[in-house]
């Protein structure tokens, strides 16, 4: 049809296949949602982007790769590909995880992510299930990116203050798990209170942003 349409194609296919996955694990997902609310962030992606939701994001990016580190810059990483979603989670554990209010998080497909020194990069699954991973550094403790999902959808979430201040990142887009707010935050973004509403709006995010 147009030049476009082969990766549109495959895209589309890796989310019905994503999408298949996801409706298999709704039964684990729910017994964790049950198990202790407000644990985790980002598990629920039922939610699959229409034609227009791509198009939009079909924008011209900063120049790649983007580069961070850890506080200390033992663990740096870099950013291959361009990260279109970006918000900031009010949870319990951001909040514990980041020893800030809130986490403000880029979230990136996994492939398009260099880690330089995985080695020093202690992962710990706060919560199971499902495969959400939140690496610190060995050296300074702090956190250095997040990652959730499996295969080719394998999604890393980013502290943005991670990132060089030259690194061009993109606005934030949403507040979620806002019930859990220690700080106001100023603005019309919008606002999401609750675990599945949270879920549901930073699902919708990624998946039509990556
Ligand atoms: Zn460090
Ligand atoms: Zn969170």
């Amino acid at each position: 049809m147009h030049d476009a349409a082969p990766s549109l194609a495959q895209r589309r296919a890796d989310l019905a296949k994503f999408r298949v996955t996801i409706i298999g694990r709704r039964k684990a997902i729910e017994d964790a949602i049950n198990a202790d609310f407000g644990h985790r962030c980002f598990g629920d992606w039922n939610s699959v982007p229409n034609d227009n939701e791509e198009h939009q994001h079909m924008t011209i990016g900063p120049s790649l790769p983007l580069r961070g580190s850890c506080e200390c810059s033992a663990c740096s990483f870099e950013v291959h590909t361009l990260p279109k979603a970006r918000f900031r989670c009010h949870c319990l554990i951001c909040q514990a995880f980041n020893g800030k209010p809130f986490a403000d998080v880029v979230a990136v497909r996994a492939k398009g992510v260099v880690l330089k020194n995985a080695g020093n990069i202690s992962f710990k699954k706060y919560r199971p299930p499902p495969n959400f991973n939140r690496g610190v550094c060995r050296t300074c403790g702090k956190p250095v990116v997040e990652v959730a999902g499996v295969g080719p959808l394998k999604v890393m979430f980013i502290p943005v203050s991670n990132f060089e201040p030259e690194a061009r990142l993109p606005p934030v887009r949403m507040d979620i798990f806002y019930h859990r707010r220690v700080l106001d935050v100023p603005g019309s973004l919008p606002k999401y209170s609750g675990y599945y509403p949270s879920l549901l709006a930073v699902g919708k995010m990624i998946m039509s942003g990556l």
